[in-house]
């Protein structure tokens, strides 16, 4: 299953997306572009959490 993670619905102006299988590898990419284009370091749990919010389940790939 795929999950499509788009920046701006992060609350940031930027076209940046991630459309691709589940998982927590995908999160990390999230979280590195968050530290490396907005300078935000964001925690993977913290990251977790805002796509969780978002409606998206992450059950699957939790441990
Ligand atoms: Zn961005």
């Amino acid at each position: 299953m795929t999950l499509k993670l788009r920046c701006v619905d992060y609350g940031f102006e930027c076209k940046f997306m991630l459309d691709e299988e589940k998982s927590i590898t995908q999160l990390e990419k999230l979280r590195d572009h968050f530290e490396e284009e907005h300078g935000i370091d964001y925690t993977i749990e913290a990251v977790t959490q805002m796509i969780t919010n978002k409606g998206h389940s992450l059950e699957s790939i939790k441990k």
